[in-house]
């Protein structure tokens, strides 16, 4: 069991909150929200780290709390790439999940190679203490958008190893075995485990 409790979780996504509490308190880990006076910088960093490190940071020195955050995104091999650090806001500022969607599945097309990433950022204000894990999910694009578990590009992602359904199909325990998020936060894990006294 690791020797950490409490960890603040710096986001402002209901969906993220959701999938760090179901993968951390089964560890004995209670996931604290961001307090609402603290306002997170905005995600202008060319990679997933340069966008969570500041998240965590800001999170830790608002509170003197252990912190983390997570930036994560999907990457196309059709769009070199792309959207990546740019996912949440693919289809222009302020887009929905579903425009978002709607225009992976116009420009990519169907079977071509996608990979999830996600990199959460740790960050110890007493120690100034700070660590990055990184975790990856391969698939390809669905034939159609099917699903309405999970969130964001979960109907258009079919996961290598689970032919013919989309991550929006998955339980929330299926998705959590092979999502990028889930392998982020196990690596995680097994660094506050290995540090235990
Ligand atoms: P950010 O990490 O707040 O920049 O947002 C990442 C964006 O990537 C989200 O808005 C989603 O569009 C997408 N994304 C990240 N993780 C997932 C996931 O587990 N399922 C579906 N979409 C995701």
């Amino acid at each position: 069991m690791p020797v950490t409790r409490d960890l603040l979780l710096a986001t402002r996504n209901p969906h993220k909150l959701r999938e760090f509490g179901r993968l951390l308190e089964p560890a004995g880990i209670e996931v604290g929200s961001l307090p609402a006076h603290v306002d997170l910088p905005p995600e202008d960093g060319a990679t997933f780290a340069e966008n969570a490190l500041p998240k965590a940071r800001t999170a830790a020195a608002a509170t003197g709390r252990l912190s983390i955050a997570d930036d994560s995104g999907l990457e196309a091999d059709a769009l070199g790439g792309a959207p990546g650090v740019r996912s949440a806001r693919y289809a222009g500022p302020g887009a929905s999940d579903q425009a978002n969607l709607d225009k992976l599945m116009r420009e990519v097309p169907a079977g071509s190679p996608l990979r999830y990433v996600c990199v959460i950022a740790y960050v110890d204000p007493r120690t100034g203490e700070e660590h990055l894990f990184r975790g990856e999910s391969l698939g390809s694009r669905a034939a159609t958008a099917r699903g309405s578990r999970g969130f964001g590009y979960d109907p258009g992602f079919v996961p290598e190893g689970v032919p013919g359904r989309t991550m929006g199909e998955l339980s929330d325990r299926e998705k959590d075995a092979i999502s990028h998020r889930g392998r982020a936060v196990r690596a995680l894990l097994e660094w506050l485990d290995a540090r235990k006294p």
